[in-house]
């Protein structure tokens, strides 16, 4: 980093913790925003969104090198929108304290129940790909359950992270949320401070470093991480359909999306159907793709190089490379590169070790459906995983011997795009959900309460224990 970038990150720094404590000290004069003031928090959420609607699609663009209009417009926006108003519709339900059984014959007429209290003050370090999905749409989550929040932006967004400074700015008072903008130190120091709450979204390699650094002041983490997300097309359902889903999802920001197809699976005596079905899906859906407006460029040169590099790697490796684009070069200007196939890679190239995040789609050939389930599970659970095929009780039977954060069947990443339910990983690919009522529910604080009635036996934990031992004999005997 050089001075002048340190030198920002350092004067961020004192205005990041200076936010924080001005937010404590807000949240500390209002615990609990009453459903009316987050309402209107959300509102203005969705106003936010949508008057920025253009100016979001021209940073993204920006950032990316290229980046397909309509796809800003239906996942950074309409998509944090539909979350913002799902809450709106189901908030004050979920507010509603959860009446718990409590044992009469113990507790008498005592009445015990959860109530969700919001947290507090909570940070969002966001990743590049996804820059106002993962910053504002969690900010729905963290506002409906009454929190005040701090968002970090990737420091590879930078028009992105301009602009969602200033938005916020102008929407919300800076005791309330507000963004914090900087390079690599200032997303140290962001996960060293003493937050109630912190959601990282990231590689799984820094967001060990995250919750590192949360431990030491025991702050709770969810973290939103990656890894490679398979797609089993079960025997039978090599489709031309089914393959354009696979496709299709792998083109969207040319992979670059953590609930990506990492991979597919295919029968062996399938395998030149799917290379057949994926050609003519893009001659047909993006002839020119690396040229065209469908295409998202890789966010810098560094992770083009990436990608360039494995799949030179694949290429030395004697790996068949299909391109599925005729002609198809990649423009160094807006960094957009064709799709490529790589089919029946050797387990030990970088595509079938690391999470791709790019426009290559490694398809493997399998002999026999369990074996292909027991590699997938030889692995770290993935983030998403995909199942086709018209048997349910084989579709089943794949989720069933297996374990992912979220899954689809006959459809890739869908369920990570459902306002209404709660998106994460497990293991490797995360902890924690957002999303829907799982969202609320992990930015809030489960507080159990119970007030004391009449006619219990609470004194029996009291000193002298004497008068418990009627008690215990009189419960074993009962049980
Ligand atoms: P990254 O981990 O490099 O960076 C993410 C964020 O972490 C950025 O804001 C960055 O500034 C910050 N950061 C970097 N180093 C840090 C440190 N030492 N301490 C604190 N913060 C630090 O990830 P990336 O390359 O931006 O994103 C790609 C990865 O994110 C992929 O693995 C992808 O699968 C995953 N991802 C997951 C989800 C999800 O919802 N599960 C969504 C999008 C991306």
């Amino acid at each position: 980093m050089s001075t002048s970038a340190s030198m920002h990150d350092a004067e961020a720094i004192s205005s990041l913790e200076a936010a924080f404590v001005m937010q404590r000290a807000a949240f500390a004069k209002d615990r609990r925003p009453s459903i009316g003031v987050r309402q209107e928090r959300l509102g203005a959420l969705i106003g936010m969104m949508l008057a920025n609607r253009e100016r979001i699609s021209a940073a993204v663009a920006q950032d990316f090198g290229a980046h397909p209009v309509p796809a800003s417009d239906l996942i950074e926006v309409l998509g944090v929108v539909g979350r913002a108003q799902h809450v709106l519709e189901h908030l004050e339900d979920w507010m509603v304290p959860s009446p718990r059984h409590t044992d009469t014959a113990m507790l008498g007429t005592a009445t015990a129940q959860i109530e969700y209290q919001p947290k507090g003050v909570v940070g969002n370090i966001v990743p590049w790909n996804f820059p106002f999905d993962l910053s504002v749409g969690p900010m729905v989550d963290m506002l409906a359950a009454g929190n005040r929040v701090i968002v970090k932006p990737s420091e590879y967004t930078p028009a992105c992270a301009d602009l969602l400074a200033e938005m916020v700015a102008a929407t919300f008072d800076p005791d309330l949320v507000t963004v914090a903008v900087g390079g690599l130190e200032l997303a140290r120091a962001f996960s060293s401070i003493p937050w109630d709450h912190l959601l990282y979204t990231g590689s799984p390699a820094v967001g060990r470093q995250v919750m590192q650094a949360a431990a030491a002041n025991l702050t709770p983490v969810t973290l939103e991480l990656g890894g490679k997300c398979p797609a089993i097309l079960t025997p039978g359902s090599v489709t031309e359909a089914n393959v354009e889903s696979v496709i299709g999802t792998k083109l969207i920001k040319s992979g670059q999306m953590c609930v990506s197809v990492d991979y597919a699976l295919v029968p062996r005596e399938d395998l030149e159907t799917f290379v057949t079905h994926a050609a003519s899906f893009m001659a047909r859906a993006a002839p020119n793709y690396s040229r065209g407006e469908e295409c998202t460029g890789m966010i810098s040169p560094r992770h083009l190089q990436r990608i360039e590099d494995m799949l030179e790697e694949a290429q030395a490796a004697q790996c068949r490379i299909v391109t599925l684009e005729e002609d198809g070069q990649i423009d160094f200007k807006t960094r957009r590169m064709p799709m490529s196939l790589a089919i029946d890679p050797s387990q030990d190239l970088r595509i079938m070790q690391e999470e791709i995040f790019g426009p290559i789609l490694p398809v493997v050939p399998y002999d026999n459906l369990d074996m292909a389930l027991d590699a997938i599970n030889a692995g770290e659970r993935p983030l998403g995983l995909y199942v086709f095929g018209n048997d349910l009780a084989l579709t089943n039977h794949v989720l069933a011997s297996t374990h992912s954060g979220g899954a689809a069947v006959n459809t890739c990443a869908i369920q990570s795009a459902l306002p209404s339910m709660g998106f994460g990983g497990s293991g490797m690919s995360g902890m924690g959900r957002h999303h829907g009522i799982e969202g609320f529910r992990e930015f809030s604080n489960p507080r159990g309460v119970v007030v004391r009635g009449e006619g219990d036996l609470i004194d029996v934990f009291y000193a002298p224990y004497a008068k418990a031992a009627g008690l215990v004999q009189a419960v074993l005997a009962g049980s």
